[in-house]
């Protein structure tokens, strides 16, 4: 028997019954006068990494887009597919977020093929790997360093590619100048699934702390 899946039924009728009724006048609310999250968040596509749960939000609250291992690219105007950045575009210019967030998350399954990459793709044309690719420099570095356990490997490439991805962020000429006006802030932080830790980029010092 085939069908639309039985437990996200059962799930939306106790969202219905639950968080809906209880915030059914914020929800008519921004129907009516639209959305105006101040917070922009950019995550994996993993599935135990949601930032709406993380960070515990209304509706409303927080614009996300998410991705393979939350990566931004760098700011390229040319003729191809970018959903990413046309979310970033949408986020800054469009709903002008005062803050971006790029939310790594430990044992993400993007990084660990980007530390692998004579894996066996899962096709041949091998969209993941392409993708993965933005940070190939690091992750050779960082696959080639005999010191540190697979597991120190694989938490070092996922805070280096959240550095990297702040730093693409400034790449895009409308949020290095918003950010140099004040009007938007860049942060990082990291969210260890295991213990539930969340680590924050310093912006000084590029290490990440616990807040
Ligand atoms: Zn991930």
């Amino acid at each position: 028997m085939t069908g639309f899946p039985d437990h996200l039924l059962k799930g939306y009728g106790s969202f219905m019954n639950g968080r809906y009724q209880a915030e059914e006048q914020r929800y008519r609310q921004l129907a009516r006068e639209g959305q105006t999250p101040e917070v922009m968040v950019i995550a994996c596509c993993d599935s135990r990494a949601a930032p709406e749960t993380i960070f515990d939000t209304l509706p409303g609250e927080m614009f996300v887009v998410r991705n393979v291992a939350n990566l931004v690219p760098p700011y390229q105007p040319d003729g191809d597919y970018h959903s990413t950045s046309a979310a970033i575009e949408f986020g800054v210019l469009g709903l002008k977020v005062k803050n971006v967030l790029v939310l790594g998350h430990g044992r993400c399954g993007g990084i660990k093929a980007a530390l692998s990459p004579d894996a066996k793709p899962l096709e041949a044309d091998d969209f993941i790997g392409k993708w993965m690719s933005l940070i190939n420099p690091a992750a050779k570095a960082v696959a080639a360093n005999g010191h540190m356990t697979n597991g120190e490997r694989q938490t070092s490439l996922e805070r280096i590619s959240i550095r990297y991805s702040v730093a693409n962020l400034r790449s895009f000429p409308y949020i290095a100048a918003r950010e140099a006006s004040g009007e938007l802030q860049l942060h990082g932080a990291w969210f260890d699934i295991s213990t539930g830790e969340l680590w924050t980029l310093d912006p000084e010092t590029g290490d990440f702390e616990r807040p």
